[in-house]
């Protein structure tokens, strides 16, 4: 999912600059619904459900729904084409999503990639573009010197190596997504089995929901199917085949909405680092929801055929999109990501905000245009 201009408010990046990044990530992933990849197939409920919100509303929020861009293979005829066994969850067994490793193994193929090491980065020393790195079997060695030092070790991970690297800083605080787990109703008619056929997994429809106050940022609704492997986990194995029709029944019946919010409305959790170096985690804001929002998309996600029972809503710890611990223009680090000559920050640690949209693009469209200025000249 790209960022939109009002996503990015706060970048010093606009939609321009990263337009280009989003394009490479989308074809090094090969999002579904792009190029010559067909869309996703949503189950009959969520189609209608997508369809039905297209023309709701409510006096404080638009609905704009549609089908999410996954990185799924879905070209039929090749060995990795997504069948819709709904097992995406439980592992798909046939390798249909996107991995990092496939990158890195064309990588190795092409000859970009040399040396791949399963070592831990403990700290970056950027005077002597060296790192001390943590070998598997528990010794340490510092490595080097590098011409340059891409930092891309995920929020968590980045985070713990900053605190090991920068002596002034003694925590980092992240940012992070609310999400909230709702019920949607199929009420307006069941929906033909022979549609529901096969069945995918994951996000099978998102609806951005846009407050008409154009000061509040957007929020997210990503819609599942009632999915097989939740209650798969709370039942033996040999049930399975029988309890397939009690599945498909759900879905006629049944679409799992999640509310993604903006970071703004999320909880910030402090990481510092424990005597013993392991990382000691505190929550600094709960946060939550906005006054009056559930209350409209309520209302508007209730349209046509559907209905949102008034029921509590599930609030998850995380949603695990973590960002914004050392973000663009702070700590010296500039609108590249560059910590230090040579040193740089390719992971959503840099991001001045999250908002309510999966960040995994950005992530990828960010870390190729830190990439690219960061090549030697
Ligand atoms: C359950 C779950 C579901 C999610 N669903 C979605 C979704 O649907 N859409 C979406 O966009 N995002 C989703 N996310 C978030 C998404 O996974 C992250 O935003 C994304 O993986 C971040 O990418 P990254 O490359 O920055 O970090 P990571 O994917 O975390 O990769 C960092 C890598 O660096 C390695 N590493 C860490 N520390 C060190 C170190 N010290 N030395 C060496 N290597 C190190 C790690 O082992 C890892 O391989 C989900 C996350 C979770 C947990």
């Amino acid at each position: 999912m790209r960022f939109d201009a009002a996503d990015l408010r706060r970048w010093p990046i606009d939609e321009a600059e990263l337009a280009p990044f989003y394009d490479w990530a989308t074809a090094e992933m090969g999002l579904c619904g792009t190029g010559d990849r067909p869309p996703l197939r949503p189950v009959a409920a969520i189609a209608r459900l997508l369809a039905a919100a297209r023309t709701s509303s409510s006096p404080d929020l638009r609905l704009e729904p549609f089908l999410p861009t996954l990185a799924v293979e879905t070209r039929p005829g090749t060995t990795r084409c997504c069948t819709y066994s709904g097992d995406c969850m439980a592992g798909c067994p046939r390798q249909s999503i996107y991995s990092a490793s496939i990158t890195i193994e064309r990588m190795i193929a092409e000859g970009v990639l040399c040396k791949v090491t399963a070592a831990k980065v403990l700290a970056v020393h950027s005077q002597s573009r060296t790192l001390s790195i943590l070998w598997e079997k528990g010794e340490q060695e510092q490595v080097g010197p590098f011409d340059l030092i891409l930092v891309a070790a995920g929020c968590l991970g980045t985070a713990q190596i900053l605190l090991r690297t920068l002596p002034a800083v003694s925590a980092l605080d992240m940012l992070d997504n609310p999400v909230f787990t709702f019920p949607i109703l199929v009420t307006g008619g069941t929906v033909a089995p022979a549609e529901d056929a096969g069945y995918f997994g994951m996000t099978n429809g998102c609806i951005t929901v846009i407050p008409k106050d154009p000061a509040l940022p957007s929020a997210s609704v990503q819609l599942y199917p009632a999915m097989d492997h939740l209650w798969a986990y709370f039942t033996p194995g040999g049930l399975w085949s029988a309890l397939v029709p009690v599945g498909r029944l759900l879905r006629q019946h049944l679409v799992i909405g999640r509310l993604y919010l903006h970071s703004d409305h999320g909880s910030v959790i402090r990481m510092g680092l424990a005597a013993n170096g392991a990382p000691r985690l505190s929550l600094r804001r709960t946060g939550g929801m906005p006054v009056g929002l559930w209350r409209s998309l309520r209302r508007a996600l209730g349209c046509q055929g559907f209905l949102v029972p008034s029921v509590p809503l599930l609030r998850q710890k995380t949603s695990s999109h973590y960002a914004g611990t050392l973000p663009y223009g702070t700590a010296g680090v500039d609108a590249n990501g560059r910590l230090e000559p040579g040193v740089y920050l390719c992971d959503s640690t840099v991001f001045p905000d999250s908002p309510a949209a999966s960040p995994t693009l950005t992530i990828m469209a960010a870390a190729m245009r830190t990439a690219m200025a960061a090549q030697p000249a």
